[in-house]
């Protein structure tokens, strides 16, 4: 096999670990006759992501969400995007040589944050939360596809993809979902349900061709945050914010099919 044109990124973040890591996995990839990029190229046919979970959303994010699948190595605290151990480098090189693996594609949250004045739009890969900035409870009118379904009253919502669902929404009781069906989980973050306030209090998974909106009452439009895959976002005099199943998508490659039930049982059992 020639793969003297094929082209690999490596995006490490910066920890000793990570960069050891990367040194060696160049060291070997370049020994089997892959030209390697450092920094992204959008050549490549594939995207080596060293480092945790933490480094993949922010590698996914800062190179705006590219169409070449990415793998991970571990070298994070959970890794739970992230397949491969840094030991196991050469069984993924020869694996990844005879094509034996499958393409993944990952569904992605979109949000349309409107305010009095304009919309702006946001891709997740895990999720996009509301919640109130000031530590307050926040008013939210939920409906799903135009029809009115709650008014919730609470911290915040989150609003997950599948493969987010292991993410902070399991945190909060939500359920995991296989990162390939095409849903959204709407999980709430500490729903008051009493004589005064009726919040749902569990998520609800709903089909990936739905829109779910949240109509902000007007004295929270100042004091919410959203916050998307763990990065803060302020806007002024938001009125509500639409979330749907993105056009985008992303990919990733899986080497053994039996690796995300071995991922859930070892990193959350
Ligand atoms: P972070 O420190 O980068 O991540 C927090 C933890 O979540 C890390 O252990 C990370 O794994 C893990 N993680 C990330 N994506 C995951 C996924 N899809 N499945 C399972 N675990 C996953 O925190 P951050 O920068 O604030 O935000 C990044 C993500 O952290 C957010 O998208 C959110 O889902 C999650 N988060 C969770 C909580 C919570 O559980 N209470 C609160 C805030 C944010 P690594 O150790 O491998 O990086």
């Amino acid at each position: 096999m020639n793969n003297k044109r094929r082209i690999i990124n490596i995006i490490s973040n910066r920890n000793f670990e990570s960069r050891k890591t990367s040194m060696e996995l160049k060291e070997k990839l370049i020994k089997r006759g892959f030209i390697v990029r450092e920094r992204f190229d959008k050549r490549a046919e594939l995207n080596i992501c060293v480092g945790g979970d933490g480094s993949f959303l922010r590698a996914v994010h800062r190179n705006k969400f590219p169409t070449i699948p990415f793998v991970g190595i571990n070298t994070g605290h959970l890794g739970f995007f992230q397949e491969i151990l840094p030991e196991n480098m050469d069984e993924f090189i020869n694996k990844y040589i005879n094509k034996e693996y499958i393409v993944e594609e990952l569904f992605l949250v979109s949000a349309e944050v409107c305010t009095k004045d304009k919309c702006y739009y946001l891709t997740g890969i895990n999720e996009i939360v509301v919640k109130g900035s000031k530590s307050k409870v926040i008013h939210i009118d939920v409906s799903i596809d135009g029809n009115h379904l709650e008014h919730f009253c609470g911290d915040g919502m989150i609003i997950s993809t599948p493969s987010g669902s292991t993410a902070y929404n399991f945190s909060v009781g939500g359920s995991i979902i296989y990162p390939t069906l095409n849903t959204l989980q709407l999980a709430p973050l500490a729903p008051i349900s009493s004589k005064a306030y009726r919040s749902l209090l569990n998520s609800i998974v709903v089909p990936g061709d739905c829109v779910i909106s949240l109509k902000l009452e007007n004295r929270y439009s100042n004091s919410t945050l959203i916050v998307n895959d763990g990065v803060e976002l302020r806007y002024d005099n938001i009125d509500h914010i639409n979330f749907k199943i993105s056009d985008k998508k992303i990919y990733r490659l899986v080497l053994d099919k039996n690796m995300y039930w071995n991922n859930l049982r070892s990193k959350f059992l």
